[in-house]
Order: structure tokens, then C-alpha cells, then sequence
């Protein structure tokens, strides 16, 4: 078999201090991996300039300049991590037969890349990394991960707990990937809606190696709400439900008041509020269930990806 073609797609947003040490620490893997023939010699590091402010697309240039290896992709302004992961990936796409993303900052081990590749040689699709131990997060980080993959699990959203963009996607993944055509991006949610072969490999997360976090509580929330509302219309449903909660209540009360004339003018006017808000609030859901079935056809998702064709023509 023809050793696959690797890329690695790293986005990087203000990433200068880090830049040099995850070039070098990731070049070295990846001659190791050429060494022991697993991967192509044509392999390559590919890094996504998300409009950074800093030095990064200079430093990529140098990369660039320096080793073939190297390859750099540049945004014309700064579109957020996904848009920049989501554009590596394209760009990759045509290039290569396995696609690995990660993040600069080292928090991802790369010892797991070689791990990543052997399951794609064992016949996995996509092969996601997994943390197995958070305790390099702060509590806040690790609880409020934990609230979310919990919530998005209720919503009915499948996410991979404890994974975030550490993932091999391999040639057709990425072709599948390529026609999802929605604008707010939450790979997290599409991928694992794609299908194939999946496996996972497990990895110690680390300390960022160098330099802030570019993930502040603005963008970490922008980036939760997004995944639940690309995801699910169950929160519009839920009015729906409240609505019809309120107008049974209001029901019971007319009852009440029918069994006790002469009933309080109160529980009258309670009943008639509670059974006039209910019926609106239900309403509301209905008018919702239709606006989330109209947002939901809007992102043209693909209605099926095909596995496998089997056909034999016949010969004339
Ligand atoms: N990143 C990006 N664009 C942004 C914010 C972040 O490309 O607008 C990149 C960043 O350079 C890094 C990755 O996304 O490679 C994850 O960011 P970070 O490590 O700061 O997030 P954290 O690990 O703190 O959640
Ligand atoms: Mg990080």
C-alpha cells in the first residue's frame, strides 16, 4: 500500500511565542513517522494565519522559506478558530489522505499523532483525540466543559466528550466535511454527524507551552451557544411544552372554580391568565417548531454521505 500523505493543520491566532518550538516539535514527528515508513515523504505542517497581530505570518514565511515541509495559509482578517481550522482543512483536502488538526499551543500531545495514524491504518475514517486527564485546566475550564457536554448530550446533540479539534480526518471525511455549507461552525457537532469508521486515542493534555490563552469567557460562550443552537431546536420546543404546562394549569384552575361556586374572583382571573399566557406561549412553539425546521433547511446539510458503492456492470 501507497504510505498516505499527512498533513497537519494548525491554526494559529497570536501564536509567535510558540510558533518556533511547535514547528520544530512537530517536523521531528513527522520525520520520524517518514522513517519508519508509515507516512508519505510528501507529508507536510500546514499553518493557518488567523489574522494575527503579531509576528505569526512572518515566522510561517521564515518556516516556509526554510523547509519544504512547511506550508502556511493566511486569512485575510481574523474569523475565529474554527473558520481557520475549517479553512485549513479545504485547503488540505485536495492535498493529502489524512488530515490531522490541532491546536499551537502544545496543549495537544504529539506523541498522539503516530497513534492517530496507526488506527487510520487499522481502518478508522476519523480518529479523534480524547483527553484522558484534565487536571492541567483550571476547575472553572474542567466543570464548565463538563456542563456543556452534558447540556449538548440532553439537547441531543452528539459530541465526543473530552475531545476538542485534535482529530485525524482522512480524504473522504473531509470531502463529506466540504459540503456542509453552514456559516456558524461548530466542527465539533458536524463531524461526528458524518458517520464512517471512528476511533479514539487517548492523550495527557498539557500546559500551554508559551504565551495566553486565545480563547477568552467571550469566546469560549460565543463558541458553546453556537454548538447548541447549530444543533438543536429542542430550546424553541420548549416553549411549546412550558406553554402547554401553563394552559393545563389554567384548565385545572377553571375546574376548581366550576366545583366551588361561588368561586373567589381571583382564582377566575388566575385561571383565565394562566390559560390565555399558556395558550400563547404554545402558540409561540408552534410558530418556533416551523422557524426551526425553516433555519434548520436553510443549512443545506448533506441528507446522506455514502460509505461504499457496490456495482458491476455487466460487459457488452
Ligand atoms: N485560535 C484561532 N483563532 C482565534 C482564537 C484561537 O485560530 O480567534 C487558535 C489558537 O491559535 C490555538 C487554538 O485556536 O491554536 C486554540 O486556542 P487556545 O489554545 O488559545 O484555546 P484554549 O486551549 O485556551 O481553549
Ligand atoms: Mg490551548
Amino acid at each position: 500500500m501507497e504510505k498516505p500523505v499527512l498533513w497537519m493543520v494548525i491554526p494559529c491566532y497570536n501564536e509567535e511565542e510558540v510558533l518556533p518550538e511547535t514547528s520544530k516539535r512537530l517536523k521531528d514527528i513527522l520525520a520520524v513517522m517518514v522513517a519508519e515508513n508509515k507516512i508519505s515523504p510528501d507529508s507536510r505542517i500546514a499553518f493557518v494565519d488567523d489574522g494575527s497581530k503579531d509576528r505569526t505570518w512572518e515566522l510561517i514565511e521564515n518556516l516556509y522559506e526554510t523547509d519544504f515541509v512547511y506550508c502556511g495559509v493566511k486569512l485575510s482578517r481574523n474569523r475565529g478558530h474554527q473558520n481557520a481550522l475549517l479553512a485549513g482543512l479545504m485547503t488540505a483536502k485536495d492535498c493529502c489522505d489524512i488530515a490531522i488538526s490541532m491546536d499551537a499551543d502544545l496543549q495537544d500531545d504529539v506523541n498522539a499523532i503516530p497513534k492517530m495514524v496507526d488506527e487510520y491504518l487499522g481502518g478508522a475514517d476519523i480518529v479523534y483525540g480524547v483527553r484522558c486527564d484534565r487536571s492541567t485546566d483550571t476547575a472553572f475550564k474542567r466543570g464548565s466543559a463538563h456542563a456543556f457536554y452534558r447540556t449538548m448530550q440532553r439537547l441531543g446533540v452528539e459530541t465526543i466528550p473530552d475531545h476538542a479539534d485534535f482529530r485525524l480526518m482522512d480524504a473522504r471525511a473531509l470531502e463529506a466535511l466540504s459540503e456542509y455549507g453552514e456559516v456558524n461552525l461548530f466542527l465539533r457537532g458536524i463531524v461526528p454527524t458524518l458517520g464512517f469508521k471512528c476511533a479514539k486515542v487517548e492523550y495527557q493534555r498539557g500546559e500551554r507551552f508559551a504565551g495566553e490563552s486565545k480563547y477568552p469567557l467571550k469566546k469560549m460562550l460565543a463558541l458553546a451557544a453556537d454548538g447548541i443552537t447549530s444543533f438543536s431546536i429542542k430550546p424553541i420546543r420548549f416553549s411549546l411544552a412550558l406553554g402547554a404546562a401553563a394552559m393545563l394549569a389554567g384548565f385545572v384552575m377553571f375546574i376548581v372554580c366550576l366545583c366551588t361556586l361561588p368561586a373567589p374572583a381571583a382564582l377566575w382571573i388566575s385561571a383565565a391568565v394562566w390559560f390565555v399566557g399558556g395558550m400563547q406561549l404554545a402558540m409561540l412553539g408552534v410558530v418556533g417548531e416551523y422557524v426551526g425546521k425553516a433555519y434548520m433547511e436553510t443549512k443545506h446539510r448533506p441528507r446522506y454521505i455514502l460509505d461504499k458503492v457496490l456495482v458491476r456492470h455487466t460487459e457488452l
